[in-house]
């Protein structure tokens, strides 16, 4: 197990700032062009697989790194350099790490390669667990997986929402319910290969942030798929729901273990919202000693200064959670305190905050387009919705510390 670290070690300083090199002479020249277009940036994230920024070895590397500070230090440095653009780089992770958690060897092997494609037709990937009635509550779920024992074949239908690549991507993942007597319990994820008759896009949302970033309905018309796209195999499923009913009779209660993955996915998105956050502090500190007013610069003001002391305190602290849950999560350390939800929640409210306080800095300016801190204010906002809303983040938390199961 690797000691806590508040530091990063002369390796990842160089990644670091490597990242941010890229952050800042390709993503951010480009954030206000794609933030415009609401289109994926197919060409940026040809540039991230260029320079091998965009590719399975790369996370792998940084995901099982030790520290735990691999995985936030990447997410802060892209997400500085523009969060629409850096999600339509790391969004193919997401469906990724549904492969790692749940497939055996040879699905990894299969599918994550494919979802990053190659430096010539780089390809992207898609997560699809939320529903139009199944946001927080995942249990709602409908969208059904039906065994047709036959022809060794799968059979999916429904209506999936929200896919951050839904549509575009070439492998789809997705969550469907399997055994609807079991609630969250009774569901399984399937990889949807691409070209795979009956998937079709459904609405593209237009958002209010992260434009850049591709967001959409996905329809399952009978999408029929291999057995061996079913995540982790038959086998382990049917053991699994065998225990699941048997807990249903003995009424026994057992910790959640998607719970726990969320508690170790969500430090990833709190450091998005770290870089985010410090990329508006940075304009509005510069902006602060620059720009004057009644003959000196607006920090020599208690009231602007201050507000940049909150807005760097705050920042700062969110790091420091997220980079403790992040090291929990690789050195398996129990989550007693829901501290993944914790980091996600601090850095996704303070993201929020800073960037409006970023605003009100830059004034006028701060209120146009020709300054980056509007585009910043609007991307923060989805940190306190996506991977739980923080509604649903004080609520596992407080459960978590109650000692009463989160549902
Ligand atoms: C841009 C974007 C990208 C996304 N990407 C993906 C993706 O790739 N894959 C995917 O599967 N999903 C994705 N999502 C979905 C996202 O995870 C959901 O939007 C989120 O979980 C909230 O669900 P909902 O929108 O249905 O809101 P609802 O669950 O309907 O919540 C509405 C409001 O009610 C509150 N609320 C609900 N229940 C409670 C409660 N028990 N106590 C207190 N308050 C409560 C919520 O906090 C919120 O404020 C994405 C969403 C967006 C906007």
């Amino acid at each position: 197990m690797a000691e806590f670290t508040m530091e990063l070690n002369d390796e990842q300083q160089e990644v670091r700032d490597w990242l941010h090199g890229f952050a800042a002479d390709v993503i951010r020249p480009a954030a206000a062009e794609w933030d415009e277009r609401e289109e994926t940036p197919w060409p940026v994230i040809q540039e991230a697989a260029k320079i091998g920024v965009y590719s399975l070895d790369f996370y792998a590397q940084q995901y099982f790194d030790p520290t735990g500070l691999g995985i936030p230090m990447v997410m802060e440095e892209l997400f500085w350099g523009d969060a629409g653009i850096a999600l339509s780089i790391v969004g193919t992770g997401l469906a990724a790490v549904g492969v790692l958690a749940n497939g055996t060897e040879e699905q990894i092997g299969t599918w994550i390669p494919q979802m990053y494609g190659d430096v010539n037709d780089v390809k992207v990937a898609a997560f699809c667990s939320s529903e139009p009635d199944a946001g927080s509550d995942v249990a709602s779920m409908r969208t059904r997986a039906v065994y047709d024992e036959a022809k060794d074949e799968w059979v999916l239908n429904g209506t999936k929402t929200w896919a951050t690549n839904g549509g575009i991507a070439g492998v789809h993942v997705v969550v469907a319910v399997v055994d609807p007597e079991l609630g969250s319990k009774g569901h399984a994820s399937f990889i949807v290969p691409p070209g795979t008759p009956g998937l079709s896009q459904g609405q593209k949302f237009k958002k209010h942030g992260i434009r850049a970033s591709h967001t959409a309905e996905v329809v399952l018309e009978n999408v029929r798929v291999p057995g061996s796209c079913l995540l982790g195999g038959k086998e382990k499923l049917d053991e699994r729901l065998a225990r699941a009913r048997e807990r249903a009779r003995s009424g026994e209660r057992v910790k959640n273990a998607a719970m726990a993955t969320f508690e170790a996915s969500r430090p990833a998105v709190g450091a998005m919202a770290v870089g985010t956050a410090r990329a508006a502090y940075e304009v509005a500190l510069d902006y602060a000693v620059t720009r004057e007013q009644f003959g000196r610069p607006i920090v020599d003001n208690q009231g602007v200064a201050f507000q940049l002391a909150d807005m760097r305190t705050s920042i700062d602290a969110a790091r420091l959670l997220v980079w403790r849950a992040s090291w929990m999560a690789v050195n398996g350390k129990p989550f007693t305190a829901a501290e993944g939800s914790m980091s996600k929640l601090f850095a996704s409210e303070t993201a929020k905050k800073v960037t409006g306080q970023a605003i009100q800095i830059l004034g006028g300016n701060g209120y146009t387009r020709e300054y980056p801190v509007e585009r910043m204010h609007r991307d923060a906002a989805i940190y306190t919705i996506f991977e739980g809303t923080s509604e649903i983040q004080r609520l596992v938390i407080a459960r978590t510390l109650a000692g009463v199961p989160i549902r």
